[in-house]
């Protein structure tokens, strides 16, 4: 098939190169042209493990363009795929500016039948705004548009789209089922039809069910800290029971990225707007957001309520590992904290340290872990990169000057913190003091 993807980020970008690796013909499109200019070297401009590799085997077998030219790409294009950013607004919806003017221009752009799927993560509803935006400027010429929302996850996103453990495909027309079954035919057989309202649906429901996990498992980590229960524990026993599962039941300093933060609140603008409160999205919302302070809180009680003038290493800016994402990132509220408390925070990141320091001002960052811990009179990990999993721990004790981790992300046991001598506050579990 012949695809046109118009937005070449985390969603866009990664989607275009999978349907290419398939044997479909792709065009991106993106208004940056910096973008443009690097992905067709072969260069990628986002951190996703694998996406090079396979930009420069399709670059190369010609089944794969990018272009800040939409008209040129949509010319033979039987699909184009909408994939660009739905941010969140100051009131808490998502904002469709990005979306409308891409309406735009493909309604001035189209000249043959189409195929439009908005596959960007939007509002209930969006799929009919997109069609009359786009009739308004096609005149006549017949097309359809369909819903088809992305679930992958960064870090892993190639895997995630090239083993889909199901499509969903919302459309009006047989014509577009047929399109769209066709194109994902080869990636899943977990297809669901559906019509373009449920399958927008589908997605929010998804990321806020998938938001409620993780602060459940973080409220039930506050009250084993103070009945001297073991979070992680509790999880593992949860988990074994097929209705629950093991996914997403890691306590921790809350979720972040650039999907449930803003999802979730996009969706209980969406439920007000239909004249519905929304209150278990609204609470996950409000312990999330008291979730971050948890790390400053246990760094405080282990230097003693002293942060002025304190050497404090962060392991980890980006949101999750694998990914140099930090919209949203634990790190950009928590740094901050620490900083207008007067202490030194230096901070190292495997690959989220250049785009860190464009969110989180006045940030010193070290090129190298070891250089971050120097001297550190606290180490704070908001990151579960396995290299910090991995660390040595005997090399920790001679570089720190005080032997003290704060975990945002559990990534050890208390057992070997204890047994290493560490003073070691974690989430969810007793203090090794
Ligand atoms: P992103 O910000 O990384 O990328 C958006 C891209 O669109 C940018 O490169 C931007 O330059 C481009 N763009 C903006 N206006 C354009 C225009 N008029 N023409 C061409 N290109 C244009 O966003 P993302 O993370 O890829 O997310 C895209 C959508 O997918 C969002 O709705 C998001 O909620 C959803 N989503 C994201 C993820 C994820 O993990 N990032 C997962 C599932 C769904």
């Amino acid at each position: 098939m012949n695809i046109c993807v118009v937005g070449t980020g985390y969603v866009g970008l990664v989607s275009g190169v999978c349907f290419s690796e398939l044997g479909n013909h792709v065009t991106c499109v993106d208004v940056d042209e910096q973008k443009i200019a690097k992905l067709t070297e072969g260069k990628s401009p986002i951190y996703e493990p694998g996406i090079e590799d396979l930009i420069q085997k399709n670059l190369h077998k010609n089944r794969l363009l990018f272009t800040t030219d939409l008209k040129q790409a949509m010319e033979s294009a039987q699909i184009v795929i909408i994939a660009v950013g739905t941010p969140r607004k100051q009131n808490g919806e998502a904002d469709l500016t990005y979306i409308e003017k891409v309406a735009e221009s493909i309604g001035q752009h189209l000249k043959s039948y189409k195929v439009i799927i908005t596959k960007s993560t939007v509002p209930v509803g969006t799929g009919k705004i997109v069609k009359e935006i786009i009739r308004r400027h096609a005149g006549e010429v017949e097309f359809d548009v369909a819903s088809n929302p992305e679930f992958l996850r960064e870090g892993s996103a190639i895997y995630d789209t090239l083993n889909m453990e199901r499509a969903v495909i919302g459309v009006e027309s047989e014509k577009a089922a047929e399109l769209l079954i066709g194109l994902h035919k080869p990636l899943t057989s977990n297809i669901v039809l559906t019509n373009i309202e449920t399958a927008e649906m589908i997605k929010y429901a998804s990321n806020a069910f998938l938001a409620t996990k993780i602060s459940f498992i973080n409220e039930i980590a506050n009250v084993c800290e103070l009945l001297g229960a073991d979070v992680t524990k509790v999880a593992e026993g949860m988990g074994y029971d097929k209705r629950i599962g093991h996914a997403f039941l890691q306590a921790g300093i809350g979720y972040g990225g650039s999907c449930f933060p803003k999802d979730t609140s996009a969706l209980v603008a969406i439920a007000e707007k239909a004249g519905y409160d929304f209150r278990i999205v609204k609470d996950v919302e409000q312990v999330n957001k008291e979730q971050r302070s948890k790390v400053i809180d246990k760094l405080k009680v282990a230097l003693k309520n002293e942060l002025y003038g304190k050497r404090i290493a962060v392991l980890g800016l980006a949101f999750k590992p694998n990914t140099d994402d930090m919209r949203d990132a634990p790190s950009v509220d928590v740094i901050p904290i620490l900083q207008n408390e007067g202490a030194e925070v230096v901070a190292y990141d495997p690959v989220a340290n250049e785009n860190a320091q464009k969110v989180i001002p006045n940030l010193e960052i070290a090129d190298t872990m070891q250089e971050a811990i120097i001297n550190s009179d606290a180490i704070m990990i908001l990151t579960d990169w396995k290299e910090f999993k991995e660390i040595d721990l005997t090399e920790v004790s001679k570089l720190v000057k005080q032997k003290i981790i704060i975990d945002g992300r559990n990534i050890f046991s208390n057992e070997h913190m204890e047994q290493m001598g560490f003073y070691y506050a974690s989430i969810g579990r007793k203090t090794v003091s």
